[in-house]
């Protein structure tokens, strides 16, 4: 199937070729004819399947005939963080650069007044943020009698973040002759009853189920301590010993951890900014802009500011804490190996963690491996979090954990402590710990990145590492897919007319 074959115009096939795409996604390949034949779609899907240009171009094409007036957009996205919002935002620029229309972005956290200006001059497509959108609207500046197709992107994340109220009212206000389309990773009770209220007789496509992780990710628990300090000192000992660490993001359940954490490593001499809901827009685009430049080599985050931020080919996603909601697991390690390459997930383990652990497992079905003892091993001591972690064997004992994990105990304080130290540097020194093999990913001829060491030895005061890749060591970013279709992209498509 090509592009060609799908009904868009000539203008938006030439913007398609000039950014590099050459075959449809299954989820494109499914949605843009419906989207051009009119109907309300329902599209499961997650973000990295392609799912934006599923909705972008067919857009596009349908916005060739008619134009704008003053205050009256005539198509509107919402999206549930501004991060996003700019994302498609981006996507509309690239795929329509032979075309003459007016984007504008109503999201918080920046003036009012530039949005209004863009408002008056007439909108063809409008993305949003609910609150901000209710805002404008309230104050009078714009009408929605216009808006001809609605799409409601990651719903569920919508859900989550309290915005359904915000939804509905803005879909009481578009006239109910509009298109709605609706994008959703998973599809939980509310959104499908939400579906039901707002959508007629729509097509629903899916791909790839909700709960799958991709098989392009290497994915390892490490047992924790429960105190932060423990938690921070696990972290940067595997940040230190990851041998293909290109870039990662650091997930972290709560805003305020995310600042910890982030001003944590930055005074431990790491290349790291952070992501959450409460910096101001400013702040937020500078650290993104930074991590994509691969000018920060990791960014810590929380759940909702890093949602589906497209950021091709990252190499280790962390979890510092086990996320609560299991489909957020899903979310955070589709972070790495998009696009065909091979990722690490490391998610770090406290014995608080153990049912949200097992509810991950149950949910993807996968047996997570243990790099290290497993959480149950550790003694009740080393579950505290007391009596491990550099900062305490700094003052002198080395950790003695015999035999359980041989010569790779973390209070080694050997030559091995050398290597690791280097590791996330220079790596001048020879390696004096066997490795383990690195073996290829079956079948797709891929190098499966090595599996994270155990070796967390002790770092001394003083010897600060820098963990600063070189620049000249990171990958360029990837264009479109790259050379690799994700295996989860080519599974089959479900499309069932006139289901839900
Ligand atoms: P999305 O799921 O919309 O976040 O898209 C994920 C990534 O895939 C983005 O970097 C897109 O630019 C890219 N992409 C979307 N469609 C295609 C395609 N047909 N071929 C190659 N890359 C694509």
């Amino acid at each position: 199937m090509s592009f060609a074959n799908l009904g868009l115009s000539d203008k938006v096939l030439s913007a398609v070729e000039a950014a590099g795409y050459t075959t449809p996604t299954p989820i494109q390949e499914a949605a843009i004819p419906i989207v051009l034949e009119l109907k309300d779609l329902i599209g499961i899907a997650q973000t990295g399947t392609g799912k934006t240009a599923a909705f972008v171009l067919p857009m596009l094409t349908r916005l060739e005939n008619g134009r704008a007036r003053a205050r009256m957009p005539r198509t509107l996205i919402l999206e549930p963080t501004r991060e996003l919002a700019a994302q498609v935002e981006e996507n509309f620029v690239k795929c329509g650069i032979n075309h003459k229309i007016n984007v504008a972005l109503l999201i918080g956290g920046v003036s009012f007044d530039d949005q209004i200006k863009k408002l008056d001059r007439g909108v063809d497509v409008l993305i949003a943020t609910p609150g901000r959108l209710l805002d404008l609207f309230g104050r009078g500046r714009l009408l929605m009698s216009g808006v001809e197709i609605l799409v409601i992107d990651e719903a569920d994340r919508m859900l989550d973040m309290g915005f359904i109220p915000d939804i509905e009212k803005i879909c009481k206000l578009i006239p109910p002759s509009r298109q709605t389309l609706m994008f959703s990773a998973t599809m939980p009770p509310e959104i499908k009853r939400l579906a039901d209220m707002f959508l007629t007789n729509p097509v629903r496509i899916e791909v790839a189920k909700p709960a799958s992780t991709a098989e392009t990710v290497s994915q390892y628990l490490v047992a924790a301590g429960r105190e932060a300090q423990d938690k921070r000192d696990v972290l940067r000992r595997m940040l230190r010993s990851a041998e293909d660490l290109k870039n990662g993001i650091i997930f972290c359940n709560r805003k305020r951890d995310v600042q910890v954490l982030y001003r944590s490593l930055e005074k431990h001499g790491f290349s790291v900014g952070a992501l959450h809901g409460d910096m101001d827009q400013r702040a937020r685009m500078a650290m993104l802009d930074g991590f994509r430049a691969n000018k920060l080599t990791l960014l810590v985050a929380s759940d909702v500011a890093a949602r589906g931020l497209d950021i091709p080919d990252v190499s280790h996603v962390y979890n510092y804490d086990v996320p609560v909601h299991s489909e957020d697991y899903v979310h955070r390690i589709g972070r790495t190996g998009r696009a065909g390459r091979s990722g690490v997930a490391v998610t770090l383990v406290t014995d608080l963690d153990v049912k949200h652990l097992a509810a991950i497992e149950k949910l993807t079905g996968d047996d997570i491996e243990w790099i290290g003892p497993k959480i149950s091993d550790l003694s009740e001591e080393e579950r505290r979090g007391s009596g491990r972690g550099e900062s305490r064997e700094r003052g002198g004992r080395g950790r003695e954990r015999d035999g359980r994990r041989g010569s790779s105990g973390r209070g080694e304080t050997t030559a091995h402590g050398e290597g690791a130290r280097k590791r996330g540097g220079e790596r001048s020194e020879p390696r004096e710990k066997p490795r383990e093999p690195v073996a290829p990913a079956e079948g797709r001829g891929r190098r499966r990145p090595s599996r994270p060491t155990e070796d967390l030895a002790p770092v001394r005061a003083g010897d600060r590492p820098p963990a600063r890749p070189r620049v000249d060591e990171i990958d360029e970013a990837p264009v479109g897919l790259g050379d690799h279709v994700p295996a989860f992209l080519l599974r089959p498509v479900r499309s069932v007319r006139g289901a839900e």
